[in-house]
């Protein structure tokens, strides 16, 4: 219920939710209302777009999978990470060549579930581009979302957060002839894909092959501490995540 929360795309969606977990959690709730503030967990509040990512799961996959190169030198973990990302760069390269849809799988899917969503919608024309979009089944106006195709804006918020048409848009796109993959922002399409991993990555040179000239490289300054070693996480992404 809780990762459900983070997840929900409009305030008054998420006040209504959260009253209901109140009841069912109040000690979670009490924990996290003393300790963070709703920006800092949900999307409903957060001041910046999260898109799609709510979880560290995938600093935790890598994580997992350099398990045994954490422990080497520098230079061999460098050289590792080449090895992996190499190969991962390869396999998208691979599947972007092959592709023969205009954007990710991933995203053809999620327009291709939110299309046959769309399809129950009925289309009120408010403007030029402007619309009300409301559910079939309840047509009243409580169940209504106003969709702006010029600027790619839906009162459901899904659109302008992740940058991918609504059901509502999408119904609404089909109802005045748009089409609606000219919404979806580019970087979700398979010529970005492709872009996105077609520069090489080299292995790190021999020591004898820097080219250092008369630079002088020292180690850096660093302090030990006392007891032992800690094992520490890569933690790059988690503090981009905090930020
Ligand atoms: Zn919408």
């Amino acid at each position: 219920m809780f990762m459900r929360l983070a997840k929900i795309y409009k305030q008054t969606d998420f006040d209504l939710e959260y009253e209901k977990f109140k009841k069912i959690y109040p000690d979670a709730a009490k924990f996290l209302d003393e300790s963070d503030s709703l920006d800092r967990w949900t999307r409903a509040y957060s001041p910046r777009s999260r898109y799609n990512i709510m979880t560290t799961n995938g600093v935790e996959s890598i994580n997992a999978r350099l398990r045994e190169e954490r422990q080497l030198p520098i230079i061999a973990l460098l050289n590792s990470l080449q090895t992996l990302t190499t190969s991962w760069f390869s396999r998208y390269r691979k599947a972007s060549v092959a592709s023969t849809t205009n954007f990710t799988p991933p995203i053809e899917s999620i327009l291709s579930e939110r299309f046959n969503i769309g399809r129950g919608y009925q289309i009120y024309e408010l403007g030029r581009l402007e619309f009300d979009v409301r559910s079939a089944t309840n047509s009243d106006i409580t169940n209504s979302d106003i969709v702006d195709l010029e600027s790619k804006r839906c009162t459901c918020r899904e659109f302008v957060i992740d940058k991918i048409p609504c059901s509502h848009a999408i119904a609404a796109s089909y109802f005045c002839d748009v089409n609606f993959y000219s919404l979806c922002s580019k970087y979700y399409s398979v010529m970005i894909w492709s872009l996105a991993s077609s520069e090489p990555i080299y292995l790190v040179l021999n020591q004898n092959e820097w080219p250092l000239d008369d630079m002088l490289v020292l180690p850096p300054v660093i302090k030990r501490r006392r007891g032992r070693k800690k094992t520490k996480q890569i933690s790059i992404c988690w503090r981009i995540w905090r930020r």
